[in-house]
């Protein structure tokens, strides 16, 4: 946990969210300004900062990470039609919030490649 964590904080109940998946390792809530009719946030409970901070050990999580995705893609209807996991790693890609997350979005066309 890391006090000034904004995700932390989410983890914590100590700012509201929208919680669609809690367990003791992975928490799943909406995105504050959506990119997509569906755009899920997928975080580790434990406070990893970047994609680079992952290690051998995270795999299990990881993996579950990515599973659970597809869990939620189904409930959410979008599997048929399509979706998209992204991990912004650092400045270049975009990254704001530095306790790892996956973006689930689905409900839309999406271009590629990215902007
Ligand atoms: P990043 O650019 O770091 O990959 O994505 C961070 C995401 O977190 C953004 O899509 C942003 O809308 C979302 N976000 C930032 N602060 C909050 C918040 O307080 N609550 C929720 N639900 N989402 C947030
Ligand atoms: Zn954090």
């Amino acid at each position: 946990m890391a006090d000034d964590c904004i995700f932390c904080k989410i983890i914590r109940k100590e700012i509201p969210s929208e919680i669609v998946f809690e367990d003791d390792e992975i928490l799943v809530f909406k995105d504050i300004n959506p990119q997509a009719p569906v755009h899920l946030l997928l975080i580790p409970t434990r406070h990893i900062e970047t994609l680079n901070d992952v290690d051998q050990s995270d795999q299990a999580l990881i993996g579950k990470l990515l599973s659970v995705a597809k869990h939620l893609a189904g409930e959410m209807g979008v599997s048929e039609g399509g979706y998209r996991v992204v991990v912004n790693c650092n400045k270049d890609a975009g990254q704001d919030v530095f306790h790892l997350h996956a973006h689930l979005l689905g409900g839309r066309k999406f271009s590629w490649p990215p902007g």
